[in-house]
């Protein structure tokens, strides 16, 4: 039966008599439309013309992240037959991951930048309804968040969506006399140093133990920053009040599910600025009933995951890469692992000498990525010298000599 079909018989249901829900949308088989055979499904990249890219890069938000596990997909089309409660969903699921990350409590946001905008306005509403209404427009001089001016990046104007004002800062000294009455939340960047360089202005611990000594909450941005796994436990222990990573990066969940977890009154308060309430700040950021399950899926089976034979396998990925373009006289490899806290992952970078081959690196790049298949790799700059570095941890296995004989292939003619 055809969907249209059901709803042009509804109205006559009552006149039926005796059919329960349960018995009209027999489970597996909601509208009737669910017995399509697999076979029969189409190719919605080739029936949109969408290009199948393969990435040779990283968890990149405009390629779509991260490709979800298979227990993650499993989780989605496994759950998306039946109904929940989804504030009973919330609350249960996030449970769990508390329980699961050694914290008070935690909830599923869609992805960490909702995580910083539901940690701020938690930070400046608490339970209280009336704020809840008005964030970002409420009555008096703005709520102030914290900041290390060294950390001030493109993320933070989560921050101000929730009508917060940031307050740089640039030592502990400084960071201490900031603190005043307006002051609701302090925001640590962990990647900072990892963006800019240097060091922090003020490191993790004294940046906690200023922020307690006021009873001002602490919020961790951690984004990208698993693996390793570790870090998943490692700020919470610090001391930090709020922390967010990614769902949709190296976890491998939803691209558009993040975890926001930490102490309880903050999360609840989150909770309350987020769907499915109607009014609130966050409630343009919903995240569905089977992403949440997914999240929680994802998060089960990365921490489960034995971290130590996938960092072998990046690393056998790199080294088959590199005997295939060694191939080519002139061609150079190094692997490379990031010093800094985020995306800390083996790549390789592809180096040449300009008088066996031509080719810029940036032409590399640019054949690869709009070749047939296309393969975005990336661009980096090593004691101030572009070379291409191509990513191999979101390769499926089959892609890792697809890409090792393409840029061969590019880098013979050039
Ligand atoms: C990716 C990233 C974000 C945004 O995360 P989403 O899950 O895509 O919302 C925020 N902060 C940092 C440092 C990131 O790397």
């Amino acid at each position: 039966m055809k969907r249209r079909d059901i709803v042009k018989g509804l109205p006559l249901l009552p006149l039926m008599g005796g059919i329960t829900a349960g018995g009209l949308f027999p489970s597996g088989a909601l509208f009737g439309e669910n017995s399509t055979p697999r076979s029969n499904i189409p190719d919605y990249f080739e029936e949109l013309g969408i290009t199948r890219v393969i990435n040779a890069a990283a968890t990149m938000t405009y390629l779509s992240g991260s490709l979800m596990l298979p227990e993650v997909l499993e989780a989605v089309t496994a759950t998306a037959h039946d109904f929940a409660d989804m504030h009973e969903l919330q609350d249960k699921v996030g449970a769990k991951i508390a329980e699961m990350l050694h914290c008070e409590a935690a909830i599923v946001t869609s992805g960490a930048a909702c995580a910083l905008v539901l940690g701020t306005a938690a930070a400046i509403t608490g339970t209280d309804e009336n704020k809840r209404k008005q964030i970002p427009n409420l009555p008096g001089p703005r709520p102030e968040v914290i900041m290390q001016k060294k950390h001030r990046y493109v993320f933070d104007q989560a921050i101000t969506t929730t009508g917060a004002k940031i307050v740089e800062v640039e030592n502990a000294v400084d960071m201490e006399k900031a603190i005043n009455e307006r002051t609701v939340m302090a925001l640590f960047f962990n990647a900072a140093t990892s963006w800019y360089g240097g060091e922090d202005s003020i490191g993790h611990e004294e940046f906690i133990a200023i922020c307690k000594r006021h009873h001002i909450p602490t919020f961790i941005d951690a984004a990208a920053d698993v693996p390793p796994v570790e870090n998943l436990f490692k700020y919470q222990k610090m001391g930090f009040d709020m922390v967010t990573f990614s769902g949709g990066k190296m976890i491998r969940g939803p691209q558009s599910a993040g975890l926001l977890f930490g102490r309880k009154d903050l999360i609840e308060a989150a909770k309350l600025n987020h769907s499915p309430y109607e009014a609130p700040i966050g409630r343009p950021m919903k995240v569905n009933k089977e992403e949440i399950f997914g999240m929680y899926a994802a998060l089960k089976t990365y921490l489960q995951r034995d971290h130590k034979k996938e960092w072998r396998e990046w690393l056998r990925r790199t080294s088959s890469i590199k005997h295939i373009l060694t191939e080519v006289s002139g061609v150079r490899t190094k692997v490379y692992i990031p010093e800094g806290r985020a995306n800390v992952f083996p790549s390789l970078d592809v180096y040449w000498d300009k008088k066996d081959i031509f080719i810029e690196p940036k032409e590399v790049y640019e054949k690869l990525k709009n070749g047939n298949p296309s393969i975005v790799t990336s661009l980096a700059t090593r004691n101030s010298r572009e070379v291409l570095n191509v990513g191999v941890v979101l390769l499926k296995p089959e892609q890792v000599d697809i890409v090792a004989n393409t840029v061969k292939e590019i880098l013979k003619q050039g």
